[in-house]
């Protein structure tokens, strides 16, 4: 996805940011490995076998939420962290209304994130007014945060994390495509933001991944404990089935610390299902792995734990 900004302060949410969709390529499903079919239970209740802490489907009119809903029951999904883009944020008060009732319809499957973008505030201060508040109303996450023309660790940047550090909302990331959050080989901007702000829960997404062969991914996992990565994006971007006994083995030694994640949305509606569903069955992976990537870890970050 690619994104350009244009902010109007007169209203908070009534940022205009067009998003364009790119279209997701594959280029190592050639090179997937034969492997014999896997069998995936059905969905048979909404007690479904993922977590997906990555979507986006609009939210803002009456009804939108219960399409997501019944994406969610035809692939096998209980529960999803929604994250707003800039056309699918509510652009007036009356949108935003009728946006918490349809999260508040659906509190025990659809999570909510929000985000605010760098441009619209001018300190910390103002960020955590606002954040507060969505806090108060039910996000339980800060995103999808595209730092747009920004470096990831960016003054602009840095007053969003504190400000999230301070409210309590972890963030989730869109990294480094050489026009977002951008960063150097080895991630050191990314690095400073994990020092920085090591009460806030941070959570990486997008070509992050290609760092995955130069081992800077696995460090930083390992290094910081607040550092997440949802996995979104690893089928086209991190050569994951290039090397899937590899990937295998990096799967299951940051367990704790993966998400499971589609990046789908409401263009997905009557599509096939992402590559990830799929991935999921193709790396083998421990019972109690799968588990925590694709439930336990977004349990535990987003509230969802009894
Ligand atoms: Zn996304």
């Amino acid at each position: 996805m690619s994104s350009s900004v244009s902010v109007t302060r007169s209203l908070r949410l009534a940022t205009s940011f067009a998003v364009i969709l790119a279209t997701t390529t594959f280029a190592f499903e050639k090179d997937k490995p034969a492997t014999p079919p896997v069998t995936v239970e059905p969905p048979a209740s909404s007690a479904g076998r993922f977590i997906d802490a990555h979507v986006h489907f609009h939210a803002c009119k009456t009804g939108e939420l219960d399409k997501a809903i019944a994406w969610m029951t035809s692939n096998n999904v209980q529960r999803v962290i929604n994250y707003p883009l800039a056309q699918s944020r509510p652009k007036n008060d009356a949108e935003r209304k009728q946006m918490l009732e349809n999260y508040a319809k659906h509190k025990d499957r659809i999570g909510r994130g929000c985000v605010i973008f760098p441009d619209e505030v001018n300190s910390v201060e103002e960020a955590v007014v606002i954040l507060t508040r969505e806090k108060q109303e039910g996000a339980v996450v800060f995103g999808e945060h595209y730092g747009e023309n920004l470096k990831f660790d960016d003054p602009k940047n840095l007053r969003l994390y504190e400000a999230c550090a301070k409210v309590g909302l972890p963030i989730m990331f869109h990294y480094s495509d050489r026009t977002r959050n951008m960063d150097e080989k080895g991630m050191p901007r990314l690095e400073n933001v994990l020092k920085l702000y090591t009460n806030c829960m941070i959570i990486a997404h997008g070509d992050w991944w290609r760092s995955l062969p130069e081992g800077s991914c696995g460090r930083l996992l390992q290094t910081y404990t607040n550092f997440y990565a949802d996995i979104s994006c690893t089928v086209g971007r991190a050569g994951i089935r290039r090397d899937m006994e590899r990937s295998r083995e990096f799967f299951i030694k940051h367990a704790d610390k993966l998400l499971f994640g589609t990046d789908s949305g409401w263009w997905s509606f009557g599509k096939s299902p992402a590559p990830e569903f799929a991935l999921m069955d193709e790396l083998k992976l421990p019972k109690e792995v799968e588990e925590k990537m694709c439930r336990k870890n977004a349990e535990r970050l987003f509230g969802w734990t009894k």
